[in-house]
Order: structure tokens, then C-alpha cells, then sequence
């Protein structure tokens, strides 16, 4: 394993105003964290220029024994994204989990040990898309944070911060997908409106059903004639004979006069073109109220 050796941290870092000190505490409800210091003493953030201070600075800092090692803060305004992986590398054998190999060796830029000796923080030259990147085993950030350094060089990767964007995005479309954006023409959920009435008129359009018609009718406030989510299971596919409404009240109804259909209302029609329910439950679902009925 290499020793800590601040000469391996690249210069680039060391020339930034961007250090800080940090010591292993005791967190009140217990386990150890890496709390932030300037030279003298004093907490330092993460987020606040004024406690960095150079690279030097910090060293000389360090070598009191008082503090546990030194840091860099990212900021928007440097270029630099830190990538942290946790426990991928046995401390004792140095094995490492191929996930990390094969991260390591995507990114090909300076790679250092991290102190715990269990794992590894890639730098690179890139701007992390906005949105949260963080989940257990892998942290990225390139602002509001501060990354330990310890100089323990990952050997085999470069000693520079190579520029890595187009890797970084790829690997965040992978590790942290964004979910699916709706489309024109496609189901999206129902937003819901300002109070507890839902809108009928507004959730059949969110759900994707095909309204048909709207039927005057005495009782209720609004019916609508729609295309039934189980028409497939309609003998010979009949569109015809289904209905939902409101009453004044707001209560909401559905109505399906073909057998299948029997029994199925409001709660069940919801359930099943809320495109927020997985469709494999829906599946299931389906299933169980056709055996009934069968
Ligand atoms: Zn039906």
C-alpha cells in the first residue's frame, strides 16, 4: 500500500487557495466523521472561502499532529469533480471490487486512496450535471464539499487531472437515471389540483383515456363516455358501454357494462390507468379480477 505522500497530490490542486484541515471525530450517535478545521483551530466549511487557505499552509498545519489531514473544497468555480468510491479496495490485500477496476480505469485521471485505505476518489476536469449524485458506495461532487487528500497515489493511473467530462455524463446517465420525461401523447400522473376535488376531465387527459364523449345526464355533474382500460378483455374488443363521472359532490364513478367489467369502479379504474402503478402489479391485478369473474 502507499504511504501518504502530500509531493503526489498534482499541482494543480496545491496551487489553489482551496485547503482546509480535517480530524476524525466521534459523531454523537456514534460511528467516526471527518470534521473540518482551519490552522487555528477553528471549524472550517466546506462551503465557505474564507477558512480555506493555501496548500502550504495547511501542510505546515498538519505536521503539528493536531489534525488527521488536509482537504480541498470544490467549488463552481474551479474545474475540478471529485468521485468518491467506498469500500472498494480491501485495506489489508489491496483487492479491489471490479467495479471500481473498471471505473478507474474509464476515467484514467489522478486516483488516490482515500484515508480509511478502503477507497478510492478520482479527480477529474469536468462539471457535474445538476441534480443529486450521491447513493452508498459512490459519491460525486464538484461543489459544497471537501474531499480529503492524501497524496496515497492509486499507482497505474496518471499523476494529472485529466479533463473527463463526456465520461463523467455518461456515467451519471447510468448510476443516477433521471426518470423518463413525459411525451407529447403519452400518460403522465395526474399532478392533482389546488384542493382535495380531483379534476375528472384533467385526470382522464393526464391518464391517457380516451374520452369519447360527454353524456348530459341529470344525477351526476359531469359523464363521460371513455374507451375502457380492459376494452381487450371485452368480447370482440367492444368499445362501447362505459362511463365515468362526478357528481356534484365530487365523488367520482366508473361504470363498465361488459362482464369482465363487472364489480370493477372507481378505485380499480384509477389504479389502473395511473400510469404511477408499475404494470407488472397491474398485471397481476387484472389477472385476479378475471379469474373471479371467469
Ligand atoms: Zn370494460
Amino acid at each position: 500500500m502507499n504511504p501518504v505522500d502530500f509531493e503526489n497530490i498534482p499541482d494543480e490542486l496545491k496551487e489553489r487557495r482551496q485547503w482546509l484541515l480535517w480530524r476524525w471525530e466521534v459523531k454523537p450517535e456514534g460511528g467516526m466523521t471527518k470534521v473540518p478545521y482551519r490552522a487555528d483551530g477553528r471549524r472550517a466549511s466546506s462551503t465557505n472561502p474564507e477558512t480555506w487557505t493555501g496548500f502550504e499552509d495547511a501542510l505546515q498545519s498538519h505536521e503539528t499532529g493536531r489534525f488527521s489531514g488536509v482537504g480541498f473544497a470544490v467549488t463552481k468555480d474551479d474545474p475540478f469533480t471529485g468521485i468518491d468510491l467506498d469500500d472498494c479496495v480491501c485495506p489489508d490485500t489491496g483487492e479491489m471490487s471490479p467495479n471500481s477496476v473498471e471505473l478507474v480505469r474509464r476515467f484514467a485521471s489522478y486516483t488516490e486512496i482515500t484515508p480509511s485505505g478502503a477507497g478510492l476518489r478520482i479527480w477529474i476536469r469536468a462539471r457535474k450535471p445538476a441534480g443529486r449524485c450521491s447513493k452508498p458506495g459512490l459519491e460525486i461532487y464538484d461543489t459544497g464539499r471537501y474531499f480529503t487528500a492524501t497524496g496515497r497515489h492509486f499507482a497505474g493511473t496518471p499523476e494529472t487531472v485529466e479533463p473527463r467530462q463526456k465520461e463523467l455524463e455518461a456515467l451519471i446517465a447510468e448510476e443516477f437515471p433521471k426518470p423518463e420525461e413525459p411525451r407529447r401523447g403519452e400518460r403522465h400522473p395526474y399532478a392533482g389540483t389546488s384542493g382535495d376535488r380531483l379534476d375528472l376531465e384533467e385526470f382522464l387527459s393526464a391518464s391517457g383515456v380516451m374520452v369519447l364523449g360527454e353524456i348530459p345526464d341529470g344525477t351526476a355533474e359531469r359523464v363521460f363516455r371513455v374507451v375502457c382500460p380492459w376494452a381487450h378483455e371485452h368480447t370482440g374488443g367492444d368499445r362501447s358501454g362505459t362511463r365515468c363521472g362526478q357528481y356534484a359532490d365530487g365523488a367520482t364513478w366508473f361504470h363498465c357494462e361488459h362482464a369482465h367489467c363487472s364489480g370493477r369502479g372507481w378505485a380499480e379504474f384509477r389504479n389502473e390507468v395511473d400510469p404511477r402503478i408499475p404494470a407488472t402489479a397491474k398485471r397481476c391485478k387484472a389477472r385476479r379480477v378475471w379469474r373471479r369473474s371467469a
